[in-house]
């Protein structure tokens, strides 16, 4: 049995981070990877392009991940965002700023950020043993004292961070190992669900409408007639429902919703700056300039060509009716649909598109301090496998980043 002061579970953000910051202060630590290679989600996030994190400060930072935000309070305090982005520009890679304080690689590489941590945490003296998937752990006395692998060999340790991620795009590795080790140790599971994904609706289209983009519309999210959100900027449809970063935004939110048995509505804006008095006023002066064209010219001017035949379907108005026959009602009822376009949410995609997992190791039994286990001497979870989860933007990557931080430098004090 092979003995490291502290083993990490997962090559993932967060274990790497955390790896890297405990060999630093001179720790021998065994980073266990199940996939043959590291940090494979990393290099898929940000579409390609990792958006690592955001220059919002911290209390909106906070924010950002709804009521279980505070618990992340001290890991910002001690690794937030400035110390993340000069940690990269430390290591070689440049980084920019995009709409919405978002930060990238300026390469617009994920690849590259993930190399420079990986090679990092090779370089502080972290050893790496990938294809190595961690089954069980090692528990006696209420202390962890190492894990085992699939195949039987275990390693011995002290202290074990768990940074296994969630469920979400399992090929990348994260399969929902961490959980099983979490309840093998006697910890609370909030239970997982997927979040930033896109919503199912039975009221889009099946075919026609895919794809396409509308920026800049606003979306109210109705649950049981109440307003509960409203965001402004893309909604992207999808083959079976509505995606795009509002969406994702909102994904939550609707997924809680519909479990609790409630409707969730999504009404689209889709002529956000203008008021009923102004669009009314954009109408008529359209409908002047050429009475005699048919309906569906109007409708060329004002919406995008794939929405129009959903346009006419819910509106009941012939598409070839001349614009001078268009009745003050009939104005009326096309104002009220390009103001709220509503579509009826049934339930969300499956885990494996969500871009992160609600729930998780229950935040009640972990010390957020140092990111230890209350439960187990010497066991740290980090991550996604954590119940946090949130906004898109580079928040989520930031908190497997702090979170990783945290437990590494406090596993290698102790
Ligand atoms: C498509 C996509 C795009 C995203 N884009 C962004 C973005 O741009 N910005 C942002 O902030 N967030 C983004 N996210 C979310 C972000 O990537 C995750 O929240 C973050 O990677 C979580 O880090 P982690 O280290 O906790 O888990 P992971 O990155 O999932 O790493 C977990 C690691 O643990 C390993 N592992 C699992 N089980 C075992 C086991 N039993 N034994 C050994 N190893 C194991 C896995 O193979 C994996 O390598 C994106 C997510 C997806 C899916």
């Amino acid at each position: 049995m092979s003995s490291h002061d502290i083993i990490v579970v997962g090559a993932g953000a967060a274990g790497l981070m955390a790896a890297g910051t405990a060999a630093e202060a001179g720790r021998r630590v065994l980073v266990l990877e199940s996939m043959s290679d590291p940090a494979r989600k990393l290099r898929i996030t940000g579409k390609g392009r990792c958006n690592l994190t955001n220059t919002e400060a911290v209390p909106a930072f906070i924010d950002r991940f709804g009521r279980d935000g505070r618990f992340l309070r001290q890991a910002f305090a001690r690794f937030f965002a400035p110390d993340l982005m000069a940690f990269f520009e430390g290591l070689g890679v440049a980084l920019k700023e995009e709409r919405g304080g978002r930060v990238f690689p300026a390469s617009g590489r994920a690849p590259e950020v993930a190399a420079a941590l990986v090679k990092w945490a090779s370089d502080v003296g972290v050893t790496l043993a990938a294809g190595n998937s961690v089954s069980s752990l090692v528990l006696r006395d209420g202390k962890v004292h190492g894990v085992r692998i699939r195949g039987g060999t275990s390693y011995h340790s002290e202290a074990v961070i768990v940074a296994t991620g969630g469920l979400s795009y399992p090929r990348t590795g994260s399969t929902g190992d961490g959980y099983r080790l979490a309840k093998s140790a006697g910890h609370t599971l909030v239970p997982t669900r997927p979040a930033l994904v896109p919503l199912e609706s039975r009221d889009v289209p099946r075919d026609g409408l895919t794809d396409l983009n509308l920026r800049n519309v606003s979306a109210r999210v109705l649950v049981d007639g109440k307003k509960k959100a409203e965001h402004f900027g893309e909604v992207t449809f999808t083959a079976t429902g509505l995606g795009g970063p509002i969406i994702l935004t909102v994904s939550r939110l609707a997924i809680d919703a519909i479990a609790a048995g409630s409707e969730v509505l999504v009404q689209l804006d889709l002529k956000p700056a203008l008021d009923d008095q102004k669009l009314d006023a954009r109408l008529r002066r359209d409908i002047d300039q050429d009475g005699r064209a048919p309906f569906r010219v109007l409708l060329d001017g004002l919406l995008p060509q794939k929405l129009i035949p959903l346009c006419l379907n819910r509106l009941d108005i012939a598409p070839d009716k001349k614009l001078h026959q268009i009745t003050g009602d009939e104005r009326k009822t096309l104002r009220a649909w390009l103001k709220c376009c509503e579509f009826r949410i049934h339930g969300s995609r499956p885990m494996d598109e969500a871009i992160v997992t609600a729930g998780g190791v229950s935040l009640k039994e972990i010390d957020p301090r140092t990111m230890a286990s209350r439960l187990v001497d010497g066991l740290y979870f980090v991550g996604e496998v954590l119940d946090v989860d949130g906004d898109t933007g580079g928040f989520n990557l930031q908190a497997a980043f702090s979170t990783g931080r945290l437990a590494g430098a406090a596993a290698a004090e102790r």
